[in-house]
């Protein structure tokens, strides 16, 4: 409410918020926790929390007219269509080089996103987070994040038979042929679960095109991990549809938080003022990184240091398809939830996910999305007469990622006698270079904080999402996120409470 004081409030439900509250309301800490996002806890009309993606409907786009579905056109034809303006559950921000994908709602990004939760290859750890101790991390906080966040691997006997992975087989198969690593990726996704979802006894959800939108089944998303445990403390408040505007110092070392209520059409309906002892910030990369460099150049946050909004990446993110032969057909019933790569980052920087085309018939098509080594880093910068942050990614970097994709996906067309898909990004484009859905940086740890995600120059406030890591991880996100969050606020509640 308007006037109230809290001791922690935490901008943001993502996998960052989750740990804070998770961790801070466990050691006695009342936390408050504002979403700009829906809370996704109730049916539509169509009895369905979430929709799918063959037919995106108003729950699909965050504020949007028309969906920008992240692979946009097929057989040519683009396949975007028009939709009710309303706060829906994917974000396709745009900045001037690159459209980054974003979860909008309680639980962040892990309502939208593929569940695929990878750690790191130990020895890739130091160029993830130099500053950080690895043998903490691979001891301690890695295995506890894993075990929090309910991570598991696909059985590899039932991954041998059923026909909803047949793509996957055939990605295995030409990675292997090749010479290519190839590896199970692990999930969050319920294994057990979607074995039943094929047997035809439960209601299919990743087996129906469930992701992008959410998933209404399956899917161990925050809101049944991290964010049901700290609720249960009886600790944690969270307010959807709420969203921070500016934090400010008070009197008494406290901060002033502006948030503003929003309805489902993005208007404000209320401002509320609320004093806080301590705030973290846990808006995602992007978000975070866009209040720290509006407050520091506006004057809220004057002394914020010059590293803020630097050193931003975009994991390397690009995808493509193969056209495959005949005899290799992908299937028309794909699990949306990919379950292997190919580990080419040794040799060419890049790890490759075989990933789905859910669209329920037979494509002949394999789908990738490469997570690369790209060295590009862009910075964000508060542009004063456009009255907003802008980001200075430029789109001829994304070539960096297709020159290491392509260390991959030229040997297996050479190997299969295949060419790539030139349909599914435009008419005639090979590469999905347009954006990233692994959003990095902006605020990272050990420059803009120091090595816990303190923003020193003002005590009490702190970073703790993905914006604390430079850039890329070498595999997917997630799991380095709520690892290192870990890892930040055991140090936070030990030394500062
Ligand atoms: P987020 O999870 O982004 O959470 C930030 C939250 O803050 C959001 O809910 C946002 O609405 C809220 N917020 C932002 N600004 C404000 C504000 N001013 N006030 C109030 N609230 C605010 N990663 C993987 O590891 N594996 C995958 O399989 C995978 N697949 C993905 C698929 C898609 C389509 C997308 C989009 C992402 C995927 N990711 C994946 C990436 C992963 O989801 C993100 O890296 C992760 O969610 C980032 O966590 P975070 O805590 O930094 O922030």
């Amino acid at each position: 409410a308007d006037g109230a004081r809290v001791p922690v409030l935490v901008i943001g439900t993502g996998y960052g918020g989750s740990v804070a509250a998770l961790r801070l309301a466990q050691a006695g800490v009342d936390v408050h926790m504002v979403e700009m996002g829906m809370a996704w806890d109730t049916p539509g009309p169509d009895g369905k929390i979430f929709c799918n993606t063959r037919e995106p409907d108003y729950r699909s786009y965050w504020l949007r007219t028309r969906t920008k579905a992240p692979l946009n056109y097929f057989l040519g034809l683009p396949i975007d269509r028009d939709i009710p303006r309303h706060t829906g559950i994917l974000d396709a921000e745009e900045f001037g080089g690159i459209t980054v994908y974003q979860g909008r709602g309680v639980g962040g990004g892990s309502l939208v996103n593929g569940g695929m939760a990878v750690t790191p290859r130990r020895e890739n750890f130091g160029a993830v987070l130099p500053s950080v101790n690895a043998d903490e991390m691979y001891g301690v906080y890695y295995p506890r994040a894993n075990a929090e966040l309910g991570v598991g691997v696909v059985d590899p006997a039932w991954f041998d038979s059923t026909a909803c992975y047949q793509y996957a087989r055939v990605g295995r198969k030409h990675a292997q042929r090749s010479g290519f690593p190839f590896v199970f990726v692990p999930d969050v996704y319920d294994w057990d679960y979607m074995e039943r979802e094929a047997a035809g006894t439960v209601t299919r959800s990743a087996l129906a095109g469930e992701i992008l939108y959410g998933n209404n089944h399956g899917k161990r998303s925050l809101q049944q991990t991290y964010l049901a445990r700290a609720r249960a403390t009886g600790r944690v408040a969270i307010s959807p549809l709420h969203r921070v505007t500016s934090v400010a110092p008070a009197a008494g070392g406290r901060y002033t938080v502006v948030i503003e209520q929003i309805g489902t059409t993005g208007a404000v309906t209320a401002v509320k003022n609320v004093t806080a002892d301590r705030v973290f910030f846990a808006a995602g990369s992007v978000g975070t990184s866009k209040l720290l460099v509006r407050l520091k150049a506006t004057g809220a946050l004057p002394g914020l240091n010059g590293e803020v909004g630097r050193g931003w990446g975009d994991n390397g993110n690009v995808m493509c398809g193969r056209a495959n032969h005949m005899w290799d057909p992908t299937g028309a019933l794909q699990s949306a939830i990919p379950c292997c790569g190919i580990d080419n980052w040794a040799a060419g920087g890049a790890f490759a996910e075989v990933a789905p085309l859910p669209t329920g018939i037979e494509t002949y098509a394999s789908f990738y999305l490469s997570i690369t080594n790209n060295p590009n880093r862009a910075q964000f910068s508060w542009n004063a007469s456009a009255g907003k942050v802008e980001l200075n990614w430029q789109a001829a970097w994304k070539q960096a990622s297709i020159t290491m994709a392509k260390t991959i996906f030229d040997k297996i067309n050479s190997r299969e006698g295949t060419i790539y898909r030139t349909d599914l990004f435009g008419v005639y484009k090979i590469w999905g270079d347009h954006l990233t859905y692994h959003p990095l940086g902006g605020a990272v740890l050990n420059r803009a904080t120091d090595n816990y995600g303190r923003l020193t120059a003002y005590p009490g406030l702190y970073v703790i999402d993905g914006a604390l890591i430079p850039g890329n991880t070498t595999v997917n996100p997630f799991v380095t996120i709520t690892a290192l969050a870990e890892r930040n606020i055991e140090k936070i509640i030990a030394t500062d409470l």
